[in-house]
């Protein structure tokens, strides 16, 4: 008999057998989702059930159907966008929190750690002196830290934007390689997509700060109000890092607001090798990082650093409710005392970005940064970073390869080459769909200088130093294969 009552007293059993089933498609054995022997689809399109089949049966297919058809992202050949499965720290955390806290808010451990660990986070990540907020990815982290800014560059002027909307035209000034989640930002945030203008970048993909000083003139000339200078702290496309000191620099001279998107970068602070490219970082605004990328966690998780969170708490204030204002002691003298974890709602995130309800995302970075600390943490980068510099070594040595972009991060882009090649894209474009099918070895492709580049992008932590080259050995393996094809047609 099925009880409608949730299942309780099982969880180990339960969660070790799903422990179980997460181990084995950890080692890569099973086919990929889409192999044309896989039937799941069918086994899965099933009626909706109006019977439950409880939880056992539910543990079952979820560790025989769905798990094996999951994700190639966590495989560690994987290296194409910047994203990567979780570590086992992570997910213990987000279990934990699924049920021990459904909410970021009132006086529970897990609000504690929620701001514990966007302290650690700040400092470790050269940022000690902001404050932070989390939210669900890099695209919420840019809009909740453009909404500070929007709201900072209408105060000066005597308007708030949050409650009455604006007056007037802005521009957000960003190079040409930032993400596109700057212009949807402004979307979103009524500025219009229009506002970002486009700065262009040196041969480094880089913002050129003479282009960006032209671009800000002609605003204040033609009356248009410069409302944010976003820099890349590693760009998506490449890792490229825009001159943050001189941007910074600029921003301060002009008194508009830095902001600078280290969503996929900000962790290289950790390589002392490129310290120096984060200089200015301390000029900034806002900050944001995703620790879904580089820092190995559950998806779903990114911070927005700020200078002041009252910015925020005026940009993105819910009006007051009736059902929560009285829930709650609301007794803000020094000594009122905290004696359940319902006198208090705990830190007001929900009033500093777009989410009421959000999981408990402190405790992840929390448990991440506890598990190998920072020294830990290091290593792991230090490591990504070499693996993209083998390659471009790799590239550079060898006749069939060419070097497309000199590393700054974890990303190298590289092509293969041959005088007997005639279009270069089209054959690096075929390389690569063979390389993805018939290995496991997936990186992406981009373009730099309208020239395809293989782009392997390293962040995931179950990657192994091997496998940059075992990359190289696979590309010219494929490659020297399809040249010898070309050859057999023509003659
Ligand atoms: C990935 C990325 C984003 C968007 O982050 P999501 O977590 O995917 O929403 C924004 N900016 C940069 C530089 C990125 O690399």
């Amino acid at each position: 008999m099925n009880n409608e009552l949730a299942e309780t007293g099982r969880l180990a059993e339960l969660l070790g057998s799903i422990g179980q089933g997460l181990d084995q498609f950890l080692k890569f054995e099973h086919l990929d989702a889409q192999h044309p022997s896989k039937q799941w689809h069918s086994l899965l399109k099933q009626p909706l059930p109006i019977q439950g089949v409880g939880v056992n049966q539910v543990t079952k297919l979820i560790n025989e159907q769905i798990i094996p058809n999951g994700s190639p992202v966590p495989n560690p050949g994987f290296s194409s966008f910047i994203t990567t499965g979780a570590v086992t720290s992570s997910t213990l955390a987000t279990t934990a929190a699924n049920i021990a806290s459904p909410q970021r808010y009132l006086g529970t451990a897990f609000n504690f750690v929620e701001e514990l660990s966007l302290n650690w986070l700040a400092e470790m990540l050269g940022v000690p002196n902001l404050k932070g907020v989390y939210s669900s990815g890099g695209s919420v982290a840019n809009l909740i830290a453009l909404g500070g800014a929007r709201q900072s560059a209408f105060e000066a002027i005597g308007i708030d934007p949050s409650a009455n909307g604006i007056d007037r035209k802005v521009s957000i000034y960003a190079s040409a390689e930032c993400h596109h989640t700057i212009q949807r930002s402004a979307g979103v945030l009524g500025l219009g997509r229009q506002s970002v203008k486009l700065i262009d970048c040196d041969n480094k993909q880089r913002m050129k700060v003479s282009s960006l000083v032209n671009a800000i003139e002609s605003d204040i000339k033609n009356g248009v109000m410069p409302m944010a200078i976003v820099a890349n702290a590693g760009t998506t496309n490449t890792g490229a890092i825009d001159p943050l000191k001189a941007i910074g620099e600029l921003a301060k001279q002009y008194d508009i607001w830095f902001h600078v998107d280290g969503a996929y970068g900000l962790p290289g602070i950790l390589d002392q090798r490129l310290a120096e490219l984060y200089q200015g970082l301390e000029l900034a605004d806002s900050v944001i990082v995703d620790p879904h990328k580089w820092l190995g966690a559950s998806v779903g998780v990114a911070a927005t650093f700020v200078k002041d969170r009252d910015f925020l708490l005026r940009a993105f204030t819910q009006e007051p409710a009736d059902y929560l204002e009285g829930s709650v002691e609301q007794d803000d003298s020094p000594n009122s005392k905290m004696e359940h974890s319902l006198d208090d709602f705990g830190i007001p995130y929900f009033d500093f970005g777009v989410e009421l309800s959000a999981p408990c995302r402190g405790i992840v970075v929390w448990a991440m940064i506890q598990e190998i600390g920072v020294q830990g943490l290091r290593q792991r980068i230090f490591r990504h970073n070499d693996m993209a510099r083998d390659i471009a070594v790799a590239a550079k040595n060898h006749p069939n390869l060419e070097l497309l972009d000199e590393p700054t991060l974890s990303i190298c882009c590289f092509r293969y080459v041959d005088d007997r090649i005639d279009d270069l894209n089209l054959f690096n474009q075929r390389l690569h769909r063979r390389l993805v099918r018939e290995n496991q070895y997936m990186p992406s492709t981009t373009k730099i200088n309208e020239q395809l580049a293989i782009r392997p992008c390293y962040i995931g932590a179950r990657h192994e130093r091997e496998q940059a080259n075992q990359l190289v050995q696979a590309v010219l393996t494929i490659g020297n294969d399809l040249i010898n094809q070309l050859d057999g047609n023509n003659g």
